[in-house]
Parts: structure tokens; sequence; C-alpha cells
């Protein structure tokens, strides 16, 4: 998987596609102290995030073809799913930044290599801590609910949420969209209202400025939850739970939980991890002090793996299909899913199915 000439050939192939000319970014020929300064930082900063840029976008394709071979759950889906997600936002910050500097927007290389090169490997290992050697130390899991959720530790011991749908009959589902709330929230959450699929909505507490605030205010009003994913995705540098105490996610979910309170008008009754990355005695004090059910999901979409709404359509009914029932992921700050999620309501009505309420999940959980 390493491919430690990656970076090389990224920084090789930028000629060939970079807005700012390479010859006009390397360095000066003469003495700097003649009468040509250093070479520009900002300059240097683009051709830099550009071959950053590369690497990401080729690591991202690897591990979305990882995720869609992969069974749902195993732990190689679960790494190609964390590590994807973390990319995507990862590029998704890179584009912003290359643009800033370039002035214009910056499409990339499209070019399909789908490889990791070793420094984007020692990233993911950094966040994540999927590559460290050792072997798992609890491969059976740490239950926490009977028939609704336990705690699996795959990959060097990273422990995953693990989501069970039994308390779901065949036919009835579950809708969930991760991440907002963004510009896109108001047009899924109205959708979802006039398809008559009531959904939760897992927000991020960052996002709860005036506009956000508002977002959730609209969403809560068109009858779906609104829920707590964490204040970041989960910590600033988009590392999960793991890299807090158990004491720092309760304080800081709690501030979530107060801001969404506030916006929403009512207590949030959820909580989704981000990548579903989280302990069992943080699920428990999540529990216990701040009321919060956990939820993972039984099918991942992938909807971040591909810009392409119909593509992604076909592929979550073919999950739907197979599974006959379960708990959705999708993410309300993508426009594929935006898309991608009002023809699903639609297909689910049409074939059969009911979005239930996602209070189905309060009484798996307890036990009512
Ligand atoms: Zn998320």
């Amino acid at each position: 998987m390493h491919k430690p000439f990656a970076f090389l050939v990224s920084l090789l192939s930028i000629a060939s596609f970079n807005p700012v000319s390479a010859q006009d970014l390397q360095l000066p020929k003469e003495p700097a102290s003649v009468e040509v300064p250093a070479a520009n930082p900002p300059a240097v900063d683009v051709i830099g995030m550009i071959a950053e840029h590369d690497e990401v976008n080729s690591a991202l394709k690897l591990y979305s073809d990882i995720a869609f071979v992969s069974p749902q759950g195993s732990p190689q889906f679960l790494e190609a799913s964390a590590s994807g997600q973390y990319l995507r936002a990862r590029l998704q910050s890179l584009n912003r930044a290359i643009a800033r500097e370039l002035g214009e927007p910056y499409r990339g290389d499209m070019r399909d290599r789908g490889q990791v090169s070793f420094r984007v490997s020692e990233e993911l290992n950094d966040a994540f801590g999927f590559y460290g050697g050792t072997v798992a130390r609890e491969e059976r899991g740490v239950p926490i609910k009977e028939g609704y959720c336990k705690i699996n530790y795959v990959k060097n011991n990273v422990p995953f949420l693990v989501q069970s749908d039994s308390f779901l009959k065949k036919g009835e589902v579950i809708l969930t969209f991760d991440d907002g709330p963004g510009p896109l929230t108001e047009e899924v959450s109205a959708a979802m209202k006039a398809a008559n699929a009531p959904s939760v909505f897992f927000v991020l507490g960052s996002k709860l400025g005036t506009a956000g605030k508002e977002r959730v205010k609209k969403a809560a009003a068109d009858g779906h939850e609104i829920a707590v994913h964490g204040y970041w995705h989960a910590n600033e540098a988009g590392k999960p739970f793991t890299v807090f105490s158990t004491a720092e996610i309760v304080k800081q979910l709690g501030g979530v939980s107060a801001s969404i309170t506030g916006a929403a008008g009512r207590k949030p009754g959820f909580f989704r991890p981000p990548y579903g990355i989280i302990t069992p005695e943080a699920v428990r004090a999540l529990d216990s002090e701040l009321g919060l059910v956990p939820v993972g999901w039984t099918i991942d979409t992938l909807d971040w793996s591909t810009k392409n709404p119909e593509e992604l359509f076909n592929k979550t009914v073919a999950l739907i299909a197979q599974r006959g029932k379960g708990i959705v992921l999708m993410h309300d700050i993508h426009d594929q899913s935006r898309i991608a999620s009002k023809r699903l309501v639609k297909w689910l009505a049409d074939n059969g199915y009911t979005v239930v309420s996602p209070e189905r999940m309060t009484k798996a959980y307890r036990g009512e």
C-alpha cells in the first residue's frame, strides 16, 4: 500500500496542469543577497498544497474502491470508509485553500491513480491508528445494548460503534443525514417532510452560527430530529473522538446539545460519533450524563465517494433492496446526496418501504 514515490510523481506531474507556471515558482538562481528576494512564500505554499491535493485525491479514489468491494461493517470496510470521509474533508479544505491563493476555483488532477502515498498513510495512521501493527485486543467486541449496538475493536484496536437493525421489520427504513447544517439542509429537510419521511440530522456544533441555527430550527419545525454529531468532526483536525478523554467528550457534546436545544426548541435525544469511532466508556457516559442514545448505521451509502447523483441513487437502492431494511447514512452537505435523497424517498414509497420514526431507536435502546 505504501508508494513512497507517489509524492515525487505528484510533483513531477504538476507542470502539466498547474495554472501557475512551474518555472515561475522555482527558487531564484541568483544568490538571494543580490536583488531577488527568497522565493515568494504564497506561491511555494500553492505548489505544496497542489501536490498534497493530488496525493489526497489519489488515496481517496483507492479507499472509495476498497469500501465498495468490502462487506459493510467488515474491518477493511470501516477502515476505508473512515479514511475516505477524512480524506474527502481534507480535499475540500485543500481545494478552498488553493482557490484562495490562485484567485479562481481549483479542479485538481482528475486522473484516477488510486494509491496511498507514504505521507497520506502516515497522516491516516496519526488520525486513526489503524496501522500500529499490534494485535487487536478485543476481537469479540463490547456489548452496549443487546440487539441494538455494541463496540467492536478493529484494525489495531480502533473502537467502532456497530449498529443492529434487528428491531426494524422488513421494509422499515430510518433516514439519517450527517455533518450539517449547511446550505443544502433546508431543501433536504423540506423534501423529507413532503415525502412523510421524518429523519435524523446529526449536526456539528461548529456549524451552529446564526445561519446554522436557523437551518436547524426549520428542520425541527419540519418534524425531524436534530441530533448531536460533534463540535468538529471530531476534533478540529478531523481526528476521531479517541483523541479526547471521556470527560472532554461529555463536556464538548454537552455544549453542542445546549446549542441544539436553543435553536431547535427541544433537547436532542440521539448522538452519532464521527466515523462511528468511540469507546464504550464514552457511549455510556453520554447516555447517563446527557441522555443521548447512540446511533450507528446499517446502510452506508458512501455518498462522499462519488459526485454523481445517479450512481449514488442506484447504489443506495441496491443496498437497501439487498438488506430489505436499515438505518441509512447520508450527508446533507453534498449536492449528490441532496439529489439522490429526493429520488430515494420516492423510490422507497413506490417499492413498499416505510420510513419509520427515529423514536423506534430510543425504544429499542431503552428496552421499552
Ligand atoms: Zn460525520
